[in-house]
């Protein structure tokens, strides 16, 4: 898969490439990322990537132009990206978001800064304007490596465990199950008995069971997208949960 990345502030996007899973990934060609310095577009001598807004106020707004040409650029050299616009303004992103763009096969990643990014270049270029939450970030650079992040631990072959990304919190609607490691006992809590057993379907099923406790506690409204099995369902009633989870999810039986 391949990511462009374009930013006036391309040293920000280079340690977050070079750690653990994500540097695994670029080293074995799994993805590419590719940073562009908008400021390398720019038409003037001072290259200059913004200038005031028309209609006065506060901040500075990038120039529609550099922006332009660094976009060309790309598509003339790798023609079909689909281009995102990180912009506080956009579509929440998640989980969901994260695992229909693992199915693209390249995306171009806009980072804002200042005030944002002439509307114009959101008209003609911006297949797509994705947020990473309810809040302002100084820039979009962190936001796109949010998603470069959540996107390549989704792609075949990234995460040493295969099937790990399948059975994490939000992929199947409920929050994963506790996790515990040595050492057995910890400043006061002991791992629960049942995780030393050896007994698989015992264990299957308090994690089942935990995941949907935790979803319950701490974020009950995720529910309404769990999926569940018939054998699942039986563990439920069994443990007293399927009342619990009905008030959020429709289960006929
Ligand atoms: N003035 C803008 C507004 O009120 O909507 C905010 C601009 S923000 C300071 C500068 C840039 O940071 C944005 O253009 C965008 O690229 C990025 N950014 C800020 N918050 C973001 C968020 N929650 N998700 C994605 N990108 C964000």
């Amino acid at each position: 898969m391949r990511f462009d990345i374009l930013t006036i502030f391309p040293q920000l996007l280079n340690s977050p490439l070079q750690e653990g899973i994500i540097r695994r990934a670029v080293a074995a060609g799994k993805i590419s990322v590719n940073i562009h310095d908008i400021r390398e577009f720019a038409l003037d001598k001072h290259a200059m990537t913004d200038d005031r807004p028309f209609g006065g106020g506060e901040g500075m707004v990038m120039k529609p132009e550099p922006i332009a040409g660094a976009l060309r650029s790309i598509e003339n050299k790798n023609p079909g990206g689909r281009v995102i616009f990180l912009s506080p303004q956009g579509r929440r992103y998640t989980q969901e978001t994260a695992e229909r763009l693992a199915a693209q096969d390249h995306l171009v990643l806009l980072c804002g800064r200042y005030e944002g990014v002439d509307e114009r270049i959101r008209l003609n270029y911006v297949d797509e304007e994705i947020s990473i939450g309810d809040y302002i970030l100084t820039g979009g650079e962190l936001a796109a490596m949010v998603l470069i992040d959540s996107v390549t631990r989704l792609l075949p072959g990234v995460l040493g465990c295969q099937g790990s990304a399948e059975n994490e919190t939000f992929s199947r609607g409920l929050l994963k199950n506790q996790q515990y490691t040595r050492p057995r006992k910890f400043e006061g809590h002991e791992v629960p008995e049942i995780l030393l057993s050896g007994d698989h379907a015992a264990i299957a099923e308090w994690r089942l069971v935990n995941a949907v406790l935790q979803t319950l506690e701490k974020r009950p409204e995720l529910l309404t997208r769990a999926v569940f099995s018939e054998e699942e369902l039986c563990i439920l009633e069994k443990n007293r949960l399927l009342e619990a989870v009905r008030k959020y999810k429709n289960i006929e039986q």
